[in-house]
């Protein structure tokens, strides 16, 4: 095909008219600091230069089987060579998007059994909030609609997405007004203000149920959450968070939705954390990323019995769909992804491999400006900070995440800056030895820089 022919000059030419998500467009403008991806492999990647680097990203938090699986790559191909496209709206449907709602309702926690398609973790989040403000209105409850999310959380970039995410997200940007309160940030390490783990525990439960009486449980939908926040900076919150939180919401009827878009199939070692790692049971869990390791776009929205119970009941129909919601290529991709997983025992691997790299890493904290290394598994962030002592930050001028990412991509790492933190989502198929090898280039990238 001709654009895989394409020097990297004429990338770049072309590249002129492609909007980059998440980038500072004038600045990229200014120093055409793009890196060009021709190809991957496994747990590597190459640039246009012809250098292999570790995917420390996993692409973006999920091609979570690694690059260029062929079982994945044949099984997409013969789904198109036999049904290329047909939609599941209407009456319709197709083997490969039932087959796969079907093992997804076998894989995740309790009743949750009834799965709706789309093609991102943000429509995933936004259908949920659609749902369950339909199902409000079927049961009679026109006001209880709003949400009740964190600051520091990442939902996505839907109008409505975005409105769930941390308010940082939306600088000089808009989002729906009037819908979503967000909640004290679950970060210890950086807002326990000299409390001990315990008492700021109590404090979110706290703000949970203060937030709850002045806004009326009968105006409140749900509760969504990450089970351990990603993008807003890899944030775990104190041990018994997530199950107490659940329990405030299930005594005020209010829904817990579970975002698990990064956090299902296999990062932190099991098919779904919230129940198996947090020990809580979703009224709705809302995936994507690893579902498909990122071989199709794919998300899907896991909702309870319950819930469906009441959309499926007298009432009107179920008005939403996206063209290619359950795409059979989508779909045909999340089936080979999980039939390998299953097969090569990833989930079970990543208990091992991925407390290898989550001990690896924290053993960087003896480092001078690392003031925190946190997450679990494949997800970890590494905060770095001007004073130990004092937890002090550094300048968002220093570009401290952007100078450490830079010399790990020197040394052939890639890793992800946001402000003061470098994100590290791997492929969870890297060897014991590569996971060695991604510590030592950021120990030297970290020592170059500070
Ligand atoms: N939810 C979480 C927790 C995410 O990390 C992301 C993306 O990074 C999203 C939702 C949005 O998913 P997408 O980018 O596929 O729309």
């Amino acid at each position: 095909t001709p654009h895989q022919n394409l020097s990297t000059d004429d990338v770049l030419a072309a590249d002129d008219h492609l909007i980059q998500s998440f980038a500072d467009l004038n600045a990229l403008k200014q120093d055409n600091a793009r890196t060009v991806i021709v190809s991957a492999k496994g747990p590597m990647v190459r640039d246009s230069t012809g250098r292999d680097l570790i995917d420390g990203i996993g692409g973006l938090w999920c091609v979570n089987v690694g690059h260029g699986r062929r079982e994945i790559i044949d099984a997409i191909s013969n789904q198109l060579e036999t049904l290329d496209f047909y939609s599941t709206f209407y009456n319709f449907t197709h083997p490969a998007a039932a087959a796969l709602a079907s093992k997804i309702a076998s894989l995740a926690p309790g009743t949750l059994n009834k799965v709706y398609f789309a093609n991102s973790g943000s429509v995933a989040n936004d259908t949920s909030i659609r749902i369950l403000h339909h199902y409000n209105n079927r049961l009679g409850r026109p006001n209880k609609k709003k949400i009740l999310s964190r600051i520091g959380a990442y939902h996505g970039s839907t109008y409505l997405a975005m409105t769930m995410t941390t308010p940082q997200y939306s600088e000089n940007w808009d989002t729906v007004p009037d819908l979503v309160h967000h909640l004290r940030s679950p970060h210890f390490w950086r807002e326990g203000d000299g409390m001990t783990e315990a008492e700021f525990l109590d404090r979110l439960v706290d703000d949970l149920k203060q937030t709850i009486e002045t806004t009326g449980a009968e105006n409140i939908a749900a509760f969504i959450a990450e089970p351990i926040m990603g993008a807003g900076g890899v944030i775990v919150a104190p041990a018994g968070y997530h199950a107490r939180m659940a329990a405030v919401c299930r005594e005020n009827d209010i829904k817990y939705i579970s975002d698990e878009v990064v956090t299902a199939f296999g990062r932190l070692g099991h098919f779904f954390a919230s129940k198996d790692v947090f020990g809580v049971q979703p009224d709705i869990i809302n995936t994507a990323k690893g579902l498909t390791s990122g071989y199709q776009p794919l998300s899907a929205t896991i909702i309870s019995d319950e819930i469906h119970d009441v959309i499926s009941g007298p009432g009107g129909t179920f008005l939403h769909g996206m063209t290619y919601s359950g795409h059979p290529a989508g779909a045909a991709a999340g089936l080979a992804n999980i039939a390998l997983m299953e097969k090569e025992g990833i989930p079970e691997r990543v208990r091992t491999t991925g407390k290898q790299f989550e001990n690896g890493l924290r053993a960087l904290g003896d480092l001078d400006i690392v003031g925190d290394v946190r997450g679990s598994h494949f997800m970890i962030g590494i905060e770095f900070v001007r004073d130990k002592a004092t937890k002090a930050p550094f300048d968002a001028a220093d570009q401290i995440g952007l100078k450490v990412s830079q010399a790990a991509q020197e040394r052939g790492l890639i890793a992800r800056p946001l402000g003061n933190i470098l994100i590290l989502s791997p492929t969870l198929v890297m060897t014991p030895d590569m996971i060695d090898q991604v510590a030592d280039i950021l120990r030297d990238s970290i020592i170059d820089v500070q």
